[in-house]
């Protein structure tokens, strides 16, 4: 069988039973995970063999997601974008509206969204930044932050979706991070990020800002004394009103990507995965 075109394809093969053992609410929004390449088909514990094997092979993996499987998304979100007020918006998410472009800095670096919809920057547009920043523009309300530090489990339906948030973000960062304790510098360097102060007595701690008002921060505990070491990501506790949750989920386990292809690219490749 061909890739799946789209989540309904995905659906049709599930139990429809809503039972939530994948810890998804429904059967839908588990088929949905999986054609975004946010979740793998044999995370569904009711998928029989032979279902398993239509699709073996052919579910998206999350680094070729970009156009192919997102692309419906991105073309919605993008001509939703076209029919917004750019220059009120701008105000709104914490961005500047000049020659016909609403502005922001996206990871320190410029990303910009014009009248029609397109997208200019002066990084590579990946898909996990590119559906969160038109979603943002989108729903962004303006909150702003608060200075106060909660865990993804902690945003609105985060509590749920935590166990592949752990899975596909913190896991690899703290795999990279074990192995290659450059990367927090390397992080601060690449991503325009800040070394802050100690919390919640980490060892590391360093915020990046790959939204103007969805701060993420990174905190890193060493091994020591039995313990083994620790990462773990939180958000402003503003952060589910300026941002989808599943876009944050996206954002993050983007970084979580970025941060192996740094060790990778430092020849890690082995110890990473
Ligand atoms: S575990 Fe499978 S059958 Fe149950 S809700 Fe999830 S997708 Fe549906």
């Amino acid at each position: 069988m061909q890739r799946p075109r789209n989540a309904m394809e995905i659906f049709k093969l599930l139990e429809k039973s809503n039972c939530k053992k994948c810890g998804e609410k429904t059967c839908m929004a588990f088929a949905g995970a999986v054609f975004l390449a946010h979740r793998r088909l044999d995370e569904c514990p009711k998928l029989s063999q032979e279902a398993l094997n239509q699709f073996a092979g052919k579910t998206p993996e999350h680094h070729d997601i970009l156009e192919e499987s997102s692309g419906d998304l991105l073309k919605k979100l993008k001509s939703d974008v076209a029919h917004l007020d750019l220059a009120t918006a701008a105000e709104r998410v914490g961005g500047r509206f000049v020659d016909n472009k609403l502005t922001l800095k996206v990871l320190g670096r410029d990303f910009s969204v014009d009248t029609g919809g397109n997208l200019f920057s002066e990084i590579h547009i990946n898909h996990w930044v590119a559906v969160p920043f038109l979603d943002y523009i989108l729903h962004c309300q303006g909150v702003p932050i608060s200075g106060s530090w909660i865990s993804f489990r902690e945003l609105r339906e985060g509590m749920e979706r935590y166990p592949f948030f752990k899975k596909r973000c913190e896991e690899p960062m703290k795999r990279v991070a074990d192995i290659y304790p450059e990367l927090f510098d390397d992080i601060v360097h690449v991503f325009g990020g800040r070394r802050v102060d100690s919390r919640f007595q980490s060892d590391i701690s360093v915020v990046l800002n790959p939204l103007p008002l969805v701060p993420v921060m990174i905190c890193y505990w060493l091994p020591g004394e039995g313990m083994d070491s620790s990462l773990h990501v939180f958000f402003d506790k503003t952060a589910d009103r300026n941002l989808d949750v599943e876009s944050v989920f996206t954002l993050s386990t983007g970084l979580a990507q970025m941060f192996e292809k740094i060790a990778l690219r430092h020849g890690l490749a082995d110890a990473a995965s």
